[in-house]
């Protein structure tokens, strides 16, 4: 019989090389942060028993983003130029009697009251869809302090900020030759009585932690960060910002509104040409380690003193990590 392929010869195709995708925040400062964990959760995808930190830091920004939303009428337009509850405050109490009422109400199978507030109706939203991921408060104070914080910020911040902000969740990214770089920028904030332009545009990112206490290594690397959203923001919009600016909403935190911005709250972070290569050079080198640590399967944790303890404290791998408590690691609590 004769052979139908007999001198038929296919070509390989090249070998396609496909650029991975790198997240600012997600992969570059987590695993800037402790390498270790950021290899366990976001790489080997292990399920956190807990997730606070991811909890406190999403919720205070998806509720944010619900806030200008509101004053934009995007949600419902008769709320156009509006503050959620007119930047009105519900005490501690008002916040915990009604998470208390809800609970109970859970228990026996009873409807809950309505939320009291537009701020405590998208909280609630956005904790459902957190919940629904294994996102949870492990505290109810937390959930208390969270919803504290976002009334604050929008009693105090909202009157201004809100009708300045063009653009919330603004994407960037950058083809690097061998990997994708991408972020996503908080809020693009017009400079007041400006022309809608980018160079007049500032760039804000909220934190959810404190600016007090804050870890060194973590400060700069959220500068690096800025400087390379200020490097992504120029490769779209042809220039640099006017301004990158860091919110520490933890700042806010307290018995009382503050009747001004906490002098910590707000970093601007500066952009020199010099300081912003340095920075995309700072977040290559860290990209090239990831992809070191892929190959290698190793993942180390951050050494001690160069991560927050709380950090350390809300991580599962804690038990099994000498560099807790200053390197003495975290005491067994068994046998
Ligand atoms: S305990 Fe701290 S250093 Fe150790 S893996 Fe977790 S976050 Fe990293």
């Amino acid at each position: 019989m004769s052979n139908p392929f007999k001198g038929i010869s296919v070509s390989l195709s090249n070998k396609t090389v496909v650029k991975r995708r790198y997240s600012v925040t997600q992969d570059v400062v987590a695993y800037r942060r402790c390498a270790r964990q950021y290899g366990a959760f976001n790489v080997h995808k292990y399920a956190p028993a807990e997730q606070t930190q991811a909890y406190f830091g999403t919720v205070l920004h998806q509720v944010l983003d619900r806030c200008h939303a509101h004053f934009h009428g995007i949600i419902d337009p008769s709320t156009k130029g509006l503050l959620p509850d007119n930047g009105n405050i519900l005490s501690y109490e008002d916040i915990r009697d009604y998470f208390g009422e809800t609970k109970s109400a859970r228990k026996t199978g009873e409807i809950g009251p309505l939320p009291p507030s537009d701020i405590i109706r998208y909280f609630i939203q956005v904790e459902n869809g957190l919940n629904s991921q294994g996102i949870l408060a492990i505290r109810s104070e937390l959930r208390v302090k969270a919803v504290n914080i976002l009334q604050y910020f929008n009693a105090l911040e909202g009157p201004i900020l809100y009708p300045r902000v063009r653009d919330t969740e603004h994407r960037l990214q950058a083809d690097r030759t061998d990997h994708i770089l991408h972020g996503v920028v908080d809020l693009l904030v017009d400079s007041p009585d400006e022309n809608p332009d980018p160079a007049n545009c500032e760039m804000w990112d909220y934190k959810g932690s404190s600016r007090v206490g804050l870890n060194p290594k973590d400060l700069e690397t959220y500068e690096f960060q800025m400087r390379v959203y200020a490097y992504l923001y120029k490769r779209k919009h042809g220039v640099l910002p006017r301004k990158a600016v860091l919110y520490f909403l933890n700042e806010l935190d307290g018995p009382t509104c503050p009747p001004n911005r906490p002098v910590n709250a707000l970093v601007e972070v500066s952009m020199e040409a010099k300081e912003i290569e340095e920075a995309i050079e700072e977040f290559t080198k860290t990209v090239d380690n990831i992809e070191e640590s892929r190959r290698t399967n190793t993942w180390e944790a951050a050494a001690p003193g160069e991560i927050d303890e709380q950090d350390c404290k809300n991580c599962d791998l804690r038990w099994n990590c000498k560099t807790p408590n200053n390197g003495k690691g975290v005491k067994l609590i068994y046998p």
